[in-house]
C-alpha cells in the first residue's frame, strides 16, 4: 500500500540511501538458520533478536581501518561474482544500533514528503488493514530497528555495518549491500529511487530489481562452497509465509511485512529467471531497459512484450468529501496483489490482480478528514470483473476483525459471498470508523472510494454514506476538464 510505497523509497534505502532491510527476508526462507546466526548466539529464526543485543558498550566497535578493509575485501570478492566492476572503492564504517536507527528515522523524515507519510498511513486504514491507533511512521520505525544490518550509503559512499552483526550474517550483509554499491556506481541508483511523484510502481519495479540482484548475487555467495547458484535454487524455496514469520515484528501489521518482504522475493524471482536464461549480462542489460512497471517484475513475458502501464488522468474530487488532493500515486500491480493477500488465499491474490493495466490513487484530506479515490483499469472485462470480486472480500469484511498469530484475518470472507454481493455491478459497505467502502466496475475499470472518515489520535468516526460513495465511485470514469 502506500505502506509499500514507503517501504519500497525505505528498504530501497536498502538500495539507495535509507537503509536495507537486510538479507533476512530473504536467507531465512532458504534455511540457513544456524549459518545466518553467526557467532553472536542470536537465534537465526528471530530477526529481532539478532537486532537488540545491546551495542551500546559492546566490545565488537571495531577499528574502521578493520571495517575498511573487510569492506574492500567484500567489494573484490563480490564484483567478480557479479560479473561487474567496481569503479571506486567504498568506504566502511562500525556503527551503534542506536545510530544505524537515528540514521533511518533522518532518511525517512527528509527523503519523503511529511505529508505523503500522513497520507500513506490514512490510507492503510480506510482500507481496513491497520488499526485505528496503527503510527505508520512509527511502525516503520519499528521495523527498521529490528530488521536492519547494515547498508550502503550512496551519498557518503559508505558501507555502514551494524555493530552487533557477525559471522555469516556479516558477510551476506556485506555482499548484499555492496551489489547495491556497485548498482549506485553503474546505474545511478540514488538518483533512480529519489522520491517522485506518481512514480510508485514504476518506481517499485526498479527497487525490486535492485534487491532482486543484490539478494541473487548474495545467496551465489552464500552457496559457493556447495558450488550451488541462486537460479539453480527452486523458487518455492523462497516462500513467502517463512519469509514472513522471520520478519516476526510484534505488533506490526502483516500488511507493512509483506510490503517489506515483496521486493526481495518477485525481484529475486525475476532475476533468477533473466539469470536462467542469459547469466548476468541479461541482469545487467535490464539495468540498461528498466522494467517499466511491477507488472513487468511479475510478468517477464509482460517485460519482454514491453506492455506499458496505461497513464490515468487526474481524477475528480467529490463534494460529499474533502477536496484538497494530498498524495497521489500509481499503486500498480504488486502493491494490488499485496493488498489482495489481506482477504484471500495468496494464489486467489496473485489472479486478481494480474491483468492490471493501470491505475490511480489519490488521497483527499482537510485536517481531520480523510477520503481516497482509486481508479483502476484491467486488461478486459474478465480481468475487472475478478478485481471486483477480490474488492468485495475486503468490502464485506467485518470491520476490526481479529487476526491470528501471523496476523491475518481469522476467517476470508468466501469467493460465493464476493460474487453474489456484486451481482449489480457494485457493493458498497458503511463502516462505522472508516466511513463506506464502494466498489463499482465500468466495463474494464474499477472506481473504488474510501472514506471520508474523521480520525485523530482518540478517535476514528464515518463521516460519508453509500449513496454519495457509489456516485462519486461512478463519477471517476468521466474526463475532468482539462485545467488552465
Ligand atoms: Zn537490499
Amino acid at each position: 500500500m502506500s505502506a509499500v510505497r514507503h517501504w519500497l523509497t525505505l528498504t530501497l534505502g536498502c538500495a539507495l540511501a535509507a537503509a536495507c532491510a537486510n538479507p533476512q527476508p530473504s536467507v531465512a526462507p532458504i534455511a540457513i538458520p544456524a549459518a545466518a546466526a553467526g557467532s553472536s548466539g542470536a537465534s537465526g529464526s528471530s530477526v529481532a533478536e539478532t537486532a537488540q543485543p545491546s551495542s551500546i558498550g559492546a566490545p565488537t566497535m571495531r577499528p574502521d581501518a578493520t571495517a575498511e578493509a573487510t569492506v574492500a575485501r567484500a567489494l573484490s570478492y563480490v564484483s567478480r561474482l557479479r560479473e561487474l566492476d567496481a569503479t571506486e572503492p567504498v568506504k566502511g564504517r562500525v556503527i551503534t544500533r542506536d545510530e544505524m536507527v537515528s540514521r533511518v528515522e533522518h532518511s525517512l523524515d527528509t527523503e519523503i514528503p511529511p505529508a505523503v507519510v500522513k497520507a500513506s498511513g490514512e490510507i492503510l486504514f480506510a482500507l481496513g488493514t491497520v488499526p485505528a491507533s496503527f503510527d505508520y511512521r512509527l511502525g516503520l520505525l519499528q521495523v527498521m530497528r529490528s530488521e536492519l544490518l547494515g547498508f550502503y550509503e550512496p551519498h557518503e559512499k559508505t558501507m555502514f555495518i551494524g555493530a552487533d552483526v557477525r559471522g555469516q550474517e556479516l558477510d551476506a550483509t556485506l555482499w548484499h549491500e555492496l551489489v547495491h554499491a556497485l548498482q549506485d556506481q553503474h546505474y545511478g541508483l540514488e538518483k533512480l529511487l529519489d522520491f517522485q511523484d506518481d512514480a510508485g510502481d514504476w518506481q517499485g519495479a526498479v527497487h525490486a530489481l535492485a534487491e532482486g540482484d543484490a539478494t541473487s548475487a548474495m545467496l551465489d555467495a552464500l552457496f559457493a562452497d556447495k558450488h550451488v547458484r541462486a537460479p539453480d535454487l527452486p523458487d518455492k524455496m523462497m516462500n513467502l509465509q517463512n519469509a514472513l514469520s522471520a520478519g516476526s515484528v510484534e505488533g506490526v501489521p502483516a500488511i507493512i511485512k509483506r510490503s517489506v518482504v515483496a521486493p526481495y522475493l518477485d525481484g529475486l524471482s525475476f532475476v533468477n529467471a533473466l539469470r536462467r536464461r542469459g547469466g548476468w549480462p541479461a541482469v545487467t542489460a535490464a539495468w540498461q531497459r528498466l522494467p517499466a512497471s511491477t507488472e513487468q517484475v511479475l510478468h517477464l513475458d509482460k517485460y519482454d512484450a514491453h506492455e506499458a502501464p496505461e497513464p490515468l488522468p487526474p481524477l475528480v474530487a467529490s463534494s460529499s468529501a474533502p477536496t484538497q488532493a494530498v498524495y497521489s500515486d500509481v499503486y500498480g500491480e504488486q502493491t494490488l496483489r499485496i493488498l489482495f493477500e489481506e482477504w484471500m488465499p495468496g494464489r486467489a491474490a496473485r489472479e486478481a490482480a494480474s491483468g492490471w493495466a493501470g491505475d490511480r490513487l489519490t488521497s483527499y484530506s482537510d485536517g481531520d478528514r480523510t477520503s481516497v479515490a482509486w481508479r483502476i483499469r484491467y486488461d478486459n472485462e474478465a480481468a475487472a470483473l475478478n478485481g471486483l470480486h477480490a474488492f468485495a472480500r475486503g468490502v464485506l469484511a467485518p470491520e476490526d476483525q481479529t487476526t491470528d498469530a501471523s496476523g491475518r484475518l481469522s476467517e476470508f470472507v468466501s469467493a460465493a459471498d464476493a460474487e453474489r454481493a456484486t451481482r449489480t455491478g457494485h457493493v458498497c459497505r458503511e463502516r462505522h470508523t472508516r466511513g463506506p467502502f464502494a466498489v463499482l466496475r465500468h466495463g474494464r475499470e474499477l472506481g473504488v472510494i474510501l472514506g471520508p472518515f474523521r480520525r485523530n489520535s482518540q478517535s476514528a468516526v464515518s463521516e460519508g454514506q453509500c449513496s454519495a460513495a457509489l456516485g462519486w465511485a461512478a463519477a471517476l470514469f468521466t474526463q475532468p476538464k482539462a485545467a488552465h
